[in-house]
C-alpha cells in the first residue's frame, strides 16, 4: 500500500475531523434526554441566556477554545464535558490509525468512536431517566 501513503495525513486529517463531527452529534443525542424536549426545537442554545448557538460554537474543541470555555453573550462556563466528549471521539480515531494504519485502523477507529457514544448517551439517559428520578 505504499502508493497511498503520500494522502495518508489527508485522510487521517479527514477521519479525525469526522471522528470529532461524531462526538458533537453524540453530545447532541445526549444533552437532550430530558423527557417531552423535542429533538428538532430549540436548536442548540445556552442554556443560561437562550443565545443560539452559531456555527463558530458549534465547532467540536475548537469553539470551545475561541470561546474559552464561555458563552459569547452571557459568560456562563459552558462546561468542559462537551468538548472532552469531542476530544475523546477524535484521539480514539487517530490513536487507532497511528497504532494500526489507515486500515484497518479506520475501521477499529470508527468502532471506538460508535462505543464511546453509547456509554455516553446511555450513561446521560440514566442521569435523566424517570424511574431514577422517582426513588
Ligand atoms: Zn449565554
Amino acid at each position: 500500500m505504499t502508493w497511498i501513503a503520500p494522502i495518508t495525513p489527508f485522510v487521517t486529517g479527514y477521519l479525525v475531523l469526522v471522528a470529532l463531527m461524531i462526538g458533537s452529534f453524540i453530545n447532541w443525542a445526549a444533552a437532550r434526554r430530558p423527557p417531552g424536549e423535542s429533538i428538532v426545537h430549540p436548536r442548540s442554545h445556552c442554556r443560561a441566556c437562550g443565545r443560539q448557538l452559531n456555527s463558530l460554537d458549534l465547532l467540536p474543541v475548537v469553539g470551545y477554545l475561541v470561546r474559552r470555555g464561555r458563552c459569547a453573550t452571557c459568560g456562563t462556563e459552558i462546561g468542559a464535558a462537551a468538548p472532552a466528549v469531542e476530544a475523546v471521539a477524535g484521539m480514539s480515531m487517530l490513536a487507532s490509525i497511528l497504532w494500526l494504519g489507515l486500515w484497518p485502523g479506520a475501521a477499529m477507529g470508527l468502532c471506538l468512536v460508535a462505543a464511546w457514544g453509547v456509554a455516553v448517551v446511555s450513561v446521560s439517559a440514566r442521569r435523566f431517566s424517570p424511574a431514577e428520578e422517582a426513588r
